[in-house]
């Protein structure tokens, strides 16, 4: 690990500037959050001219934008960190079990300074296309101030998560309100006293926003359309002997993540649902209420196949939600129906549902009264205006693929990705593309993303490309592309292992389905991340025989 300390500060470097010549370099890397800090830092360790790209102010990706208030990572912040440097792990100590945005933030500026990242990220800068230039086997990279990059490879570390999605409601530009939007909240403190504030969407996002503002805000109403599942979090400050016992155990901690189906350590059971008594069954869900976290997913083991199992677990949420909220016909409308739990993302609170007992606090149900517009003034639903000083957008992403469609990313022969990906996104193991050579994803759309930690897939996928491009580097190899025949054979592995997946039963931004004419479908892998990693693992052994190489036509480095 290198191990010079810098005042690194978010800057701007030097660039060609418009006109000038391409600047060549070995790796271009798109996006500044835990994916690109973690490939910047691997590549310029390996020797290579890199230069990463970030359309933010700084690093940190989502925690750079989702400064919104009560945001939390709702994973334990100890496996929410990066596992490749024992230094780092050592000398970061983590104050709360789930780790709030600042603090999350403050881990990313260590790291960052840490290992002098910074000065390899031109920020506040925007990749408009990346585009293969086939006769000089290199990528030419277009910003949005006009400058030109040429590289042997570009790495898309571009986030499951970085587009946010305004509702599709009439009339967004007619409120004189303020409007805020979750995913690109000010940096500046923002104040609810005595607003009479309005929050649209109840997803992870909204459901940490509302309980939040709701002691703060004047007036709070909740514009829920679909109720989510939410469970106790049950939150922690770390106690300095428990800190240091797990600084001692990280290694055999990270061993037992990366050997999980979600990458990080949890308890998983081996009984199934049916298989224990009905009073086992409430004392397991009982306790697995009072320990909190996602521990009610750990249960069972088929809980994500078994609807008949799910709906009991689902029913025992609802029951919870009913014994806290004190207006039945609230509880009721907070009681999501209709599509089983955890096939939407299973979300955490530390006080949703008590929220709603305070008497400034109001659900409106969008299913019963829909949102017709916004309004001058406020939001029009069916039954009336609701006048509000302020509205708040959680209305959730273009996940997965919006990030990458966003821009031209143009592969052999000038094929477009959005063509390629018009049914879908397609790729080999969610890392590689046919057509796309020298092109890689880090959490893309076809690996676990979203369903594991998001940081021990890019820790995965960025050792994956580094020993890829070391292995071309070792046998003369100038590109690398995945087989037509390895991408299809991926592609029927994931629809195939998600048949049997509740996840299918549900609508949301896993399979597509909150952005008009998206293509629709689960695409993600639900192998779990052990097994994904056995996958990557096993496509570089034998010489990598699902990819094509080409050796170098000539010397291309400048
Ligand atoms: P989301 O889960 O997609 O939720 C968006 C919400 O907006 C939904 O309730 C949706 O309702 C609602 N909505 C959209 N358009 C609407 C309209 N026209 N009228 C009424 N409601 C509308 O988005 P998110 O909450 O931002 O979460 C996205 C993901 O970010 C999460 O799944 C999670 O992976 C991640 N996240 C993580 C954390 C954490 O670690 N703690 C925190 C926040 C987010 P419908 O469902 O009916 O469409």
């Amino acid at each position: 690990m290198s191990t010079e300390r810098s005042n690194d500060t978010p800057q701007q470097h030097t660039a060609p500037g418009a006109g000038n010549a391409p600047k060549r370099l070995d790796v271009v890397v798109v996006g500044g959050g835990f994916g690109g800090m973690y490939a910047i830092y691997k590549f310029r360790e390996m020797g290579l001219r890199i230069q990463g790209f970030e359309a933010g102010g700084d690093l940190g990706g989502v925690w750079y934008w989702n400064r919104y208030p009560g945001a939390r990572v709702d994973l334990p912040s100890i496996d929410y960190s990066y596992s490749f440097s024992p230094e780092i792990e050592q000398e970061w100590t983590w104050s709360e079990q789930f780790a709030a945005q600042p603090e999350l933030l403050a881990y990313i500026d260590f790291v960052a300074k840490r290992l002098s990242l910074r000065e390899h990220f031109q920020f506040n800068t925007r990749v408009t296309s990346a585009a293969w230039d086939e006769a000089r086997q290199l990528w030419t990279v277009i910003t949005d101030r006009g400058d030109a990059y040429e590289a042997s490879y570009c790495i898309m570390a571009t986030g499951p998560l970085s587009i946010p999605k305004d509702p599709e409601i009439p009339g967004i530009e007619r409120y004189t309100g303020r409007l805020l939007r979750a995913g690109k909240w000010p940096h500046e403190p923002v104040s609810f006293a005595g607003l009479r504030v309005g929050v649209i969407g109840t997803g992870s996002t909204g459901i940490q926003i509302v309980q939040e503002i709701g002691p703060q805000a004047g007036e709070l109403f909740v514009f829920q359309r679909t109720p989510s599942f939410t469970m106790p979090m049950r939150n922690e400050t770390l106690e300095p002997d428990y800190v240091a016992e797990v600084k001692r155990h990280y290694a055999g901690i990270r061993e037992a993540a990366r050997n999980s189906a979600v990458g990080g350590v949890r308890p998983q059971s081996t009984r199934a649902f049916f298989s224990v008594t009905p009073n086992q069954r409430r004392r397991l869900l009982d306790d697995a209420w009072k320990n909190g976290g996602l521990a009610m997913l750990g249960t069972f083991t088929d809980l994500m196949v078994n609807a008949e199992a799910n709906e009991h677990v689902a029913e025992f949420v609802r029951g919870k939600i009913g014994e806290v909220v004190n207006d039945p016909d609230t509880a009721e409308k907070l009681k999501p129906r209709g599509y089983p739990i955890f096939a939407r993302r299973p979300c955490l609170d530390s006080s949703y549902y008590e929220t709603y007992n305070r008497p400034n606090v109001h659900l409106v149900d969008c299913f019963s009264d829909p949102i017709l517009e916004f309004t001058e003034k406020g939001i029009r639903t069916q039954s009336g205006e609701v006048e509000l000083d302020m509205i708040i957008l959680a209305t959730g992403y273009d996940g997965l693929t919006g990030a990458l469609l966003a821009f031209d990313v143009i592969g052999r022969q000038g094929r477009k990705l959005n063509e390629k990906w018009q049914d879908g996104p397609r790729s080999y193991l969610g890392l590689m593309m046919e057509g796309f050579p020298n092109l890689f994803m880090t959490t893309g759309p076809n690996g676990p993303a979203a369903l594991a930690n998001i940081i021990r897939i890019s820790e995965n996928d960025v050792d994956w490309i580094a020993a890829a491009i070391t292995h071309m580097d070792n046998n003369g190899l100038s590109t690398i592309e995945p087989t037509r025949k390895a991408e299809d054979g991926w592609m029927d592995l994931v629809f195939r292992i998600c048949q049997r997946s509740l996840i299918l039963k549900a609508k949301s931004w896993w399979v597509g389905a909150n952005v008009k004419d998206k293509p629709q479908g689960l695409t993600l892998f639900t192998g779990g991340f052990q097994k994904y990693q056995e996958h990557c693992a096993a496509a570089a052994q034998n010489g990598y025989p699902a990819f094509v190489f080409d050796r170098a036509k000539e010397a291309v480095a400048a």
